[in-house]
């Protein structure tokens, strides 16, 4: 005679073992749910070692990391603003960050609000603009980490070296053109590239 299904010797053992060994579901949100290493919680800037480039909007798969830059303030800014609802928790953004540090997945699992805004995370950096055209350079603090990090290289290229002799000390501000055609005396100001052709070919 075949046996029902609950006196089946493997569904018995199965049952035994469930009742004497340790409960497999947590108490949350009774007690605090202690997330295993490696976690990956909710994504957190540090404005501090973030430098505002965006590369973690670039490269986050659901596009949930706006970059706004607002030319007419002053100074200038970016501000990036992340909106956490819209996040898959998949550590992108950490992961191509160029400092490493910008944002980082936390152990922080449990994100309540009742409106879009309640999951808004934002960062604001001073950005650098071309001192001729007015066009967006990059933020103020990417400028500074990049020529920190090239050292000596950075000397090579004609706006990081203004930028860096002005940082220490050593330059004073360049001559800016009035208008929109370029002079000579601009090649001693902070250019985008477009700009700096022009002056380079200037004679
Ligand atoms: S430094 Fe990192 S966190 Fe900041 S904007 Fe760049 S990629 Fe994003
Ligand atoms: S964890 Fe993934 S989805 Fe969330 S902000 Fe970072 S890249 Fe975007």
């Amino acid at each position: 005679m075949k046996l029902p299904a609950f006196l089946q010797p493997r569904v018995l053992k199965q049952v035994l073992s469930a009742i004497t060994s340790a409960r497999y579901t947590t108490e949350f949100p009774y007690v605090p749910y202690r997330p295993i290493e490696g976690f990956r919680g909710r994504p957190k800037f540090d404005e501090t070692a973030c430098i505002g480039c965006g590369a973690c909007a670039e490269v986050c798969p659901p596009k949930c990391i706006d970059v706004i830059d607002d030319l007419e303030s002053t100074p200038p800014r970016r501000r990036l603003v992340q909106h956490l609802d819209a996040c898959i928790w998949c550590g992108q953004c950490e992961r191509h960050c160029p400092t490493q540090l910008g944002i980082r997945m936390s152990n922080e699992y449990d994100c309540v609000g009742f409106s879009p805004e309640d999951f808004e995370e934002c960062v604001e950096k001073e950005l650098l603009l071309c001192e001729v055209c007015g066009t967006t350079l990059a933020p103020v603090d990417q400028i500074r980490w990049l020529t920190r990090r090239l050292g000596a290289l950075a000397f090579a290229n004609p706006t990081l070296m203004m930028f860096r002799g002005r940082e220490l000390g050593l330059i004073d501000e360049g001559v800016k053109s009035q208008g929109d055609e370029v002079v000579r005396s601009d090649r001693l100001t902070l250019q985008c590239p477009k700009c700096r052709r022009k002056t380079a070919n200037f004679v």
